[in-house]
């Protein structure tokens, strides 16, 4: 560290990405990227833009919020829109912009949260999740802190109902319920139908999974108007031009080619459910996944022995070195072929064991 960093910056753990390995042949099960190429359709736009990249993108990213509100089944329009570059981008901008009540969030969670939460400055609480890994709803009640909620949750996978969504929503009518839907496309209710009807809700979802849109950064903050003119003004006072040309086309084009998105996830989740089903009968425990990627435990071999071990096998998963966490990996969920060695070396790991 230079002597020049600010002291308020000391304290900062970064958040740390998972790892992006350049090695030949590797299945890449660590990041929750999907296994399934851009849609052509995207690539097409792309093409479109490359000659005109000496210009500056839309700062308002109208076209795309319009596209995107337009696929909406309720009365939202590009009004209640925010373009993010990745939903991080998104996240960012909420916890610096509505820190004064300061933020709560699960203790097992995304790990930017607390990330966010200490850069911005904010005072901010864990809660425990249950011992089943579900979420604690009654502590969420009647909030003296703006909450923070994944939906379904990382890493565990496990989601809340729009039920009990509504029930957050409702009791905290003075806070701020950001509720992060990254991974909802793989079979969570999300709440975005509810923004018409709170002023306090804030639906953070990305074109980073289920788009295969990671490499493009491409994000979304969908909210009442006020919340997202809250928004515009910190994002306009740090980058207006924070979505390229690029991406902005890829992310219309993709919007365009639903009959790709919903195949790629309907197969995600098939494939996810052949996995769970694999594993358990190698006797892993898997939480109960919403998500395109599980979190499983097998009594037989710690967390980081089967990471460990994968990795020497060319197939890279998660480990978590964090209390509860452990004994669990994290692996998302990529073709079928790639998850049949993943239970194929997986096998080998645990007869190895014997
Ligand atoms: N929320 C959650 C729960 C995530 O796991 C991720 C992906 N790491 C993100 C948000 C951010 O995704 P992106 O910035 O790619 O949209």
């Amino acid at each position: 560290m230079s002597k020049f960093l600010s002291k308020d910056y000391l304290s900062i753990k970064p958040y740390v990405p998972g790892e992006q390995p350049k090695i030949d042949s590797l299945i890449k099960l660590n990041t929750n990227e999907s296994p399934f190429p851009p849609s052509n359709k995207a690539i097409e736009e792309a093409t479109k833009v490359l000659n005109k990249l000496n210009l500056y993108p839309d700062p308002e990213c109208t076209e795309l919020r319009k596209t995107f509100a337009s696929k909406l089944t309720n009365n939202l329009t590009e009004k209640n829109i925010i373009v993010g570059n990745g939903s991080d981008e998104i996240l960012y901008l909420a916890f610096m912009s509505f820190k004064d009540n300061g933020f709560v969030f699960c203790d097992i969670t995304y790990g930017f949260y607390g990330v966010y939460a200490k850069i911005s400055g904010a005072k901010y609480k864990e809660i425990p999740l249950k011992k089943d890994y579900t979420i604690d709803i009654e502590s969420l009640i009647n909030s003296k802190e703006n909450i923070v909620i994944a939906n379904p949750n990382a890493p565990t996978g496990i989601a809340i109902s729009l039920k009990e969504i509504e029930r957050i929503v409702s009791s905290n009518r003075n806070r701020l319920v950001i509720v992060d839907e990254a991974y909802v496309d793989f079979g969570a209710d999300s709440a975005i139908n509810l923004v018409e009807q709170y002023d306090n809700l804030l639906i953070v979802q990305t074109f980073s999974k289920s788009r295969s849109l990671a490499g493009a950064r491409v994000g979304f903050g969908i909210a009442n108007e006020e919340i997202i003119k809250d928004l515009n003004l910190y994002k306009y006072s740090l980058n207006p031009y924070n979505i390229n040309k690029i991406s902005l086309a890829l992310a219309c084009g993709v919007i365009n080619d639903e009959e790709y998105t919903q195949g790629n996830i309907s197969t995600i989740i098939t494939t996810r459910e052949y996995t769970v089903e694999a594993l358990k009968n190698l006797g892993f425990d898997c939480l109960n996944s919403k998500s395109n990627f599980i979190f499983v435990k097998n009594d037989k071999i710690s967390g980081f022995e089967l990471y460990t071990k994968l990795r020497q096998r060319k197939i890279l998963v998660r480990y978590f070195d964090k209390d509860r966490l452990r004994e669990y990996v994290r692996i998302t969920i990529g073709s079928k072929n790639q998850m049949e060695k993943l239970i194929e070396e997986t096998k080998n790991i645990l007869e190895e064991l014997k």
